[in-house]
Parts: C-alpha cells; structure tokens; sequence
C-alpha cells in the first residue's frame, strides 16, 4: 500500500481557505452551484476530447452529476463522470491558485462580503469549506490509477492511491464532511432545491439518490379475469390496429385511455406503499438558447445568466436570437449590470466570455474571434450546427465563418446597447427582436418606428425616465467599453458614436449625448465644442470656458484621459466637426466683421507685448498672440492646432491606457 503525502496549499491558497472556513457567510448554498459547475466543466472536457477521440469514453459512456447523502456520516458526495485528475493535477489544481487578481480578491473578501464572487475568481472549489470542515477528493483520469486528495483546511492536505482501486471508473467524487453549523445540508429536499436553484441549466443530468414513498398497484388474485373479457369484445385485427398504433399516440390520448380503463383495473389490483430508494434526475438539460423565445419567461433569462456568468445579479439586457444565412447559429447575449472588479486589468490579454457550442457541444469558453476586445464584458453562448466539430481551435479560428458570426455578434450586442439607450420600450427589444437576422433596412425600419413612438410622448415619461436610468447605469460600469470602441472599432464607429455620453456645459450634473447636443447648437453653430481636462471639475475652472459659457455655447466636458483620444476618432459626427476650444484654430466667438477689426487693432496695439513675451518664451512657445476667448483672465496657454493638448500629453507621459 502506497503512504499518504502530505503537501502544504500555496501562500494564497491558504489565506483563502482561512477566511473561508471562518466565514459567518450567510448564502454558504453557493458550494453546490460551485461544485456542480466544477463537475460539468470536466464533462465538457470529456465530451469535447471525446470529438477527436470516441475511445476516450471508453467503458464510461454516460455523462452525469450524482449527488447522494450519508445520514449517519453527515456527508454529501458529488460525483461525476468526468475527466477525472490525475495525482499531479489533484496536487496542482486543488493545492494552487494560479490565475492573475487573486491578491485583489482576497483583499475584497477580507473586508467581507464579495464571497459571491468566488467563482468567478477561479476559486471555486474552495466554496466547499464553507460547509465542511473536511474535503475529500477522490478521482480517476484516464491518465492514471485513481487517488485521493484530503484535506481540513489547515494549511496542508494530503494525496494517496486510492486503496479501494479504480472505483470511479472516470471522474471525481467530492465528499463534503459538514461542519456541525451546516448539517442541514444533508437532507434531500434542501438539496434538491438548491440544485434547482443554481444549476437548472447545466447541461447534463443531474441525479439525486433519495428516497421515495411510492404507491405500487398489486395483484388482486380475485379480479383476475375480468380485463379478458373486455378484450374478447374486439376482433383480433382491431387488437392488432390498437398495439401498431401505440408508439404514435401522444400523451393525452394515451392518458385518455386509460382513465378508462382505470374503473376495470381497480377490480384487479390493489395498491401498497412502499419505501424506495433511487436515482431522481432533478435538471431539466435541453439547452435553453434551443427553446422558444415566448416560451422563456424572464427568470428563466436570469437565472441562465446567472448560471453562465456566475454573477448573482441580473442582467441589464439580454438578446435571444437566431441568425441565419451564410451561417446559421442560435445566440443569447448578456449585458451584466456591473463591470466585473477586473474590467481594465490586461485589457487586452483578456479573453471574451462567450461560450461557443458547436451542436450543443462546448467548444471553447475563450474565444477571442467571436468578440472584439471592447465588447469583452458581453456574456453569452453563441451555437450553431454549421461549424465542424472535429477541428482544433486553432483551426476553428482560421475559418471564414467565424469572421460571419463576429460581424452579426458585434451587431446584436451593439443593438442592443442601442436599445437601452434609446429609452425604447424594453419589451420591444426583446420579445419581438428578429427571430431571423435582421437587414440593415429593416434595422432602419425600426429606428423610424422609434422615433415615432418617441413623439407619442407623455405616458411613456415614466418607463423612459426608468430605461434612461438603465443606460446610466449602462454608461457607468461600460462607458469605457464604448469609448475603446470608438477608437478600435472603424467600421462600427458611427453607431457606437451615438452611444457616447458626456457631461457637459448643459447641465454639469447630466450626462448628454452628442445628437442632444447637436440639438441645442446655436444656429451660427457648425462645430461640436469640447474641452478636456484632468476632471469635470477642473474643466470647468478653466478660463476660456467662460467666454464660450457667457456667450451660450454649450462645451463637452472631457474629464476622463480616455475622452480626449476618443473624440480625436470622430473628426465628424452627423456632419459637424468635432473641436477641443484648447486648440488655436477654433474660434467661433465674435467671428463678425466688426469683432475681427477690433481684434486686429488689439493686435497692433499689443505687438510690443507680445513681442516681449515671445522673446522671453522662445524655447516654451510657438507663438504668443491676442485673443477674444477669454472673459476676464489675462492670459491662457492654448494648443497648435496639431499639437498635443495638455491633457493627452499627460496621457502619453503616464501612459494611462
Ligand atoms: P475553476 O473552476 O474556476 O478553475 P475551481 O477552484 O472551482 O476553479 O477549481 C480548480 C480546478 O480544480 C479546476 O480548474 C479543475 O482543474 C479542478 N477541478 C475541480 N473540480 C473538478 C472536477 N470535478 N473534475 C475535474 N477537475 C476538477
Ligand atoms: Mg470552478
């Protein structure tokens, strides 16, 4: 027999384990949703080697998740067919925590509640000791003899050959000894209910072994002949007829059937109760994005969503639709309702968060090609039948309808975006959205049959006011997103350019987009003003927004470094071009005849100042000259026309993004 090892978690690890198991977390339930979805991650596994490999399933053919108790024991198992550890990896992958943020994490969990987010920080299966005080892990790789992992979170835990042999055929088996706080745990229906509760749309069985009263029907010895003779009634062809018939029948007329025969039957048997233990399999596994739009109700949106993305709130928006031509696939995609805490962190390392299944098969969850960077925080599954199955990524990335899928992908999410902020009745958007691929004309329909519904005008106040709110909320967790995508995206420019958001001279307090701007232009007006700074606040100490102010022309105020560079990538937007009021070319203010005399005379008459200035600023300056911009502020400094500003420059120094 092989002795147990010993090995000491890895300095993160450890830390978490001890906030873990001291945790007065009230939602400790999240172990099951984390522990199931740790379970069909290694059934994908398996069902996606399997593609490239059917002997891989070997004698294990069926997929599945069973979860079974010992009441004397107070234990629950979780067991899986799937892809199984081997000892390195039950050494490496529940020993170590690898992935980036970690540190940011456990920084947030120690000031308490972000416990809900331990899943998405890849950290999952230590949600375990929420409950137990005792893990243990027993599993089966196709790749080596089954072990076991165990482990009371104190610091260590141990690996051994498993004595009892290959038990598992394929697959892990987690067995959660519950802390005297959590025995509740060890009760069918609390579990069962959980299990509904987080892991409806997990794509494989799920099976309970419970216990069950059922109601048997036996023989009554004394009834026995009478079901004969109603059969003699009916010629023999007719008997024939009925039992070819049977499998085509549906349900209720077989029921129909037999509510009738039932009065017969009674005569004949009696019923018994009777105590019985099984497997009960509680998930419901066709794939949601499969369904019927109408036949979704909105919570069973969430609750996918909240499956996929392992957030705990609902989402802003989702879209549910089919797209077809060249390509043909089903989609759902999400707007989460916040920025994850990592939004910015390696932003463009960072891996798109949409599932891609090929036949109900999951291919790959980071695959960077379906999704531009800036739409990263999209979430989603995207399915289609056209793809083939039996290829790599790699070559799955190279193929030409990938690029298809992107375009119509990038679209929708952008539609959808757009139809939060178009304070558009949410309903429309997302019942009655396309279940085709829309055209661009019909895309062009719908924003005329907005604007319609827009003029209709006061009853909607209230719903707008709440959608607005919606895409404020939109604009504050993704703003940035936007932003990205105006400078990256090109072809998609325009469109994401009416998403943008700004505060502005207006009303400091409001957010305002640029057609709302161009709508209280004055008439003499032909250009967009802007004028960026380190903050909104800052911006608007500045002296030369005051002339403009007094004079009611409306300024963007471009308080965030991103701003600036955004803006820079829109040198027209709807016809008008887009200037910072810091650059020396824009001048707009007292452009009469009159005023430009004036200013000419103030020209001659100041030279000598000037002159002294440029003098003694040679080195500083590109030229020193008199200007109507400001109000009541002697001087100001001012960029060339193609200079950097002062804001981009800081920008450049630091570099900020
Ligand atoms: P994550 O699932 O985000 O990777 P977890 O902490 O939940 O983080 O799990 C850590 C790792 O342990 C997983 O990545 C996986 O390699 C391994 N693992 C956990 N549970 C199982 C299981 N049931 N079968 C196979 N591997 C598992
Ligand atoms: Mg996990």
């Amino acid at each position: 027999t092989q002795s147990k090892e010993e090995f000491s978690f890895n300095a993160d690890v450890a830390r978490l384990m001890d906030i873990i198991i001291n945790s007065l977390y009230t939602k400790k339930e999240v172990f099951i949703r984390e522990l199931i979805s740790n379970a069909s991650d290694a059934l994908d596994k398996v069902r996606f080697i399997s593609l490239q490999n059917p002997e891989f399933m070997g004698a294990y053919p069926d997929l599945q998740i069973m979860i079974d108790f010992d009441y004397d024991a107070k234990t629950v198992s979780i067991t899986d067919t799937g892809i199984g550890m081997t000892k390195a990896e039950l050494i490496k992958n529940l020993g170590t925590v690898a992935k980036s943020g970690t540190t940011a994490f456990l920084e947030a969990m120690g000031k308490g509640d972000s416990l809900n987010l331990i899943g998405q920080f890849g950290v999952g299966f230590y949600s375990a000791f929420l409950v137990a005080n005792k893990v243990v892990v027993a599993s089966k790789s196709n790749d080596d003899e089954q072990h076991i992992w165990t482990s009371t979170a104190d610091a260590k835990f141990f690996v051994t050959k498993d004595p009892r042999g290959d038990t598992l055929g394929r697959g892990t088996r987690v067995t959660l000894h519950l802390k005297d706080d959590a025995v509740e745990y060890v009760e069918q229906d609390k579990i069962k209910n959980l299990v509904k509760k987080y892991s409806e749309f997990i794509q494989y069985p799920i099976k309970l072994f419970v216990s069950k009263e059922i109601r048997k029907q036996v023989e009554d010895e004394e009834a026995e002949a009478k079901p004969a003779a109603d059969d003699e009634t009916k010629t023999e062809e007719e008997v024939k007829e009925e039992e070819e018939e049977k499998p085509k029948e549906d349900d209720a007329e077989i029921k129909d059937e037999g509510e009738e025969k039932e009065p017969a039957a009674e005569k004949k048997t009696k019923t018994v109760t009777e105590q019985v233990w099984e497997w009960e399999t509680i998930n419901e596994i066709k794939a949601i994005w499969l369904r019927e739009k109408s036949q979704i109700t909105e919570e069973e949106y969430n609750g996918f969503y909240k499956t996929i993305s392992k957030d705990h709130e609902n989402p802003l928006a989702y879209s549910h639709f089919t797209a077809e031509g060249e390509i043909e696939f089903k989609s759902i995609l999400f707007i989460p309702s916040q920025a994850p805490y990592d939004l910015f962190e390696n932003y463009y390392g960072r891996s798109a968060a949409l599932k891609l299944y090929v036949r109900r098969v999951l291919i790959t969850e980071e695959f960077e090609e379906l999704m531009p960077r800036y739409l990263n925080f999209i979430k989603g599954v995207v399915d289609s039948d056209d793809l083939p199955l039996n290829v790599s990524r790699e070559q799955l990335q190279q193929l030409k309808m990938i690029k298809v899928m992107s375009k119509k992908l990038i679209r929708k999410a952008i539609d959808m975006i757009r139809a939060l902020a178009e304070e558009e009745d949410e309903e429309d958007d997302v019942d009655d959205e396309d279940d085709e691929e829309t055209t661009t004309e019909e895309d062009e329909e719908k924003s005329k049959d907005d604007s319609e519904e827009k003029k209709e005008g006061d009853e909607e106040k209230k719903k707008e006011e709440d959608t607005d709110d919606k895409y404020t909320k939109f604009w504050k967790a993704f703003g940035k997103n936007i932003k990205l995508g105006v400078i990256e995206d090109a072809s998609n420019r325009s469109k994401l350019a009416k998403l943008l958001r700004f505060y502005s001279t207006h009303d400091p307090e409001t957010l305002t987009s640029l057609d709302e701007y161009i709508s209280r232009m004055k008439s003499d007006q032909d250009t967009i003003l802007y004028l960026p700074g380190d903050s909104k606040e800052a911006i608007l100490k500045s002296p030369i927004l005051k002339k403009y102010q007094k004079l009611g022309y409306e300024v963007l105020l471009l308080g965030d470094p991103i701003d600036e560079f955004c803006v820079q990538h829109l040198s027209e937007y709807e016809k008008r071009k887009v200037k910072s009021i810091a650059k020396d070319d824009v001048n707009i203010i007292d452009n009469d005849e009159v005023s430009k005399k004036k200013l000419q005379k103030l020209k001659e008459m100041y030279k000598p100042l000037t002159e002294w200035f440029k003098q003694h600023f040679s080195k500083q300056v590109e030229k020193v000259t008199i200007s109507n911009k400001l109000e009541d502020d002697p001087c100001f400094i001012l960029t060339s026309q193609y200079g950097y500003s002062a804001s981009m420059e800081k920008i450049n120094r630091a570099q900020a993004f």
